[in-house]
């Protein structure tokens, strides 16, 4: 079978990196699942030659990828405020009103939406996994549970539906088809509609070596050269992008119809590009330098954790994020090295990491067991898990980051 790009369908046969096979980064494990078989599946990063689009090679997708997601966006204390914020600011910026729709695509709990609910600017939340759909109707955020694309732009669309904004953050990079995901978004928006999408930018992932982002449930590494390409060929344009500092650096594109006069350009864009042509984004070489800082970081930590098990300190680890499931299972880290995972969702203490096979329990256990070291897995959120755990000073225990480069403090 030759592999083609998920966008332009041209051949792929460019390694961006190869972090061999692993379980599905959400597949936790319950205790009566431990003995048995686990599925793994390749986690190979390839750049196309022609769109410089980065993705994860196809690969036989299970049914559930996307169903019963442990993941509730709202436990996150950081992430909640920049949503609040950016509903501030979208309000604003497009005046929007009691006669304004706003649509979010992948919505999850409707931690956002409810922002726009408390301000009687009528909203819909789409939202693939129903149980989390479910907890969002409950808080009174309008939700509908099924896929983004072309058919469900069409569906609201025969309602009447037209979104004035359309959103969505984290999930542009995790659509399978991107093409059927753009065209939907191109089918939705209305006449004068503002399209914004946040997304982890490959810029920092590339700079800061981020590649435990990389898991099966996300199957595109985002540039705005790459996001540029795929608008304009569905119709529509890019006229700002934003940089943000979450996620370890993410990039906010607005949109519009490529036809009609539109909104102006904002000088931000000219930034952006800016910023990617210096980093040599439109030919191979910039691309091909992340393999060898990858296998540094991996050399580096698993050597910090050889020393500090033979200096018999225990170590525990923060936070059953899928990065943290990409860094453990790519550096063959298991209960050899760390004794036990916390985090603060509820849905997954009493699991067990998948493929390597951590227990999870709640942070308190941090303050029962005392352990020398913690590992933050979300690297992006250290400031806060530090604060939340300083406690740990008591004793002597100290942080360690792995990424972007190993740091203990
Ligand atoms: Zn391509």
């Amino acid at each position: 079978m030759t592999r083609c790009c998920r966008f332009c369908k041209a051949p792929l046969s460019m390694t961006f990196v190869d972090l061999g096979v692993s379980p599905l980064s959400n597949a936790f494990l319950k205790p009566n699942q431990l003995s048995g078989m686990e599925k793994f599946y390749p986690l190979h990063a390839f750049v196309c030659e022609e769109c410089f689009l980065v993705q994860l090679e196809e690969f036989e997708a299970p049914d559930h990828i996307f169903s019963d997601y442990v993941y509730f966006s709202s436990y996150s204390e950081s992430w909640l405020k920049h949503a609040a914020k950016y509903c501030d600011q979208m309000t604003e910026k497009l005046s929007l009103g009691a006669s304004s729709f706003v649509v979010e695509v992948a919505s999850n709990d409707g931690y956002l939406l409810k922002n726009f609910v408390q301000r009687n600017i009528p909203c819909l939340g789409i939202e693939p996994a129903e149980n989390v759909a479910n907890v969002a109707i409950e808080k009174g955020v309008p939700t509908r549970s099924v896929f983004f694309g072309k058919e469900t732009a069409l569906h609201l669309r025969a309602e009447g539906k037209a979104a004035d904004l359309l959103l969505g953050n984290n999930v542009y990079a995790h659509v399978p088809d991107i093409n059927d995901f753009t065209a939907g978004m191109k089918g939705l928006l209305a006449p004068t509609g503002v399209v914004t999408l946040e997304f982890p930018h490959l810029l920092q992932l590339i700079k800061n070596s981020q590649f435990d982002t990389i898991y099966h449930e996300h199957f595109s590494y985002l540039s705005l050269l790459a996001v540029e390409k795929i608008f304009a060929a569905h119709g529509l344009k890019v006229f700002a992008a934003e940089q943000l500092p979450t996620h370890g650096g993410s990039l906010r594109v607005y949109g519009q119809h490529a036809e009609g006069q539109g909104r102006p350009v904002e000088p931000s864009l000219e930034v952006v590009r800016g910023l990617e042509r210096e980093a040599g984004f439109g030919s191979t070489a910039a691309y091909s330098r992340f393999r060898p800082q990858v296998e540094k970081i991996k050399r580096e930590l698993l050597s910090f954790l050889i020393e500090a098990k033979a200096a018999r300190r225990s170590v525990a680890a923060y936070g059953a994020a899928a990065k943290g499931n990409t860094l453990l299972n790519f550096c063959g880290i298991r209960q050899d090295f760390v004794d036990y995972v916390v985090d603060k969702n509820p849905h997954k203490q009493g699991l067990f990491t998948p493929g390597t096979h951590i227990p999870v329990y709640s942070p308190e256990k941090i303050l029962e067991t005392k352990p020398d070291f913690v590992l933050i897995l979300p690297w992006n959120l250290k400031e806060e898990v530090a604060a939340q755990l300083q406690e740990i000073r008591s004793w002597g225990g100290n942080f360690v980051v792995p990424i972007p480069s190993l740091q203990v403090f």
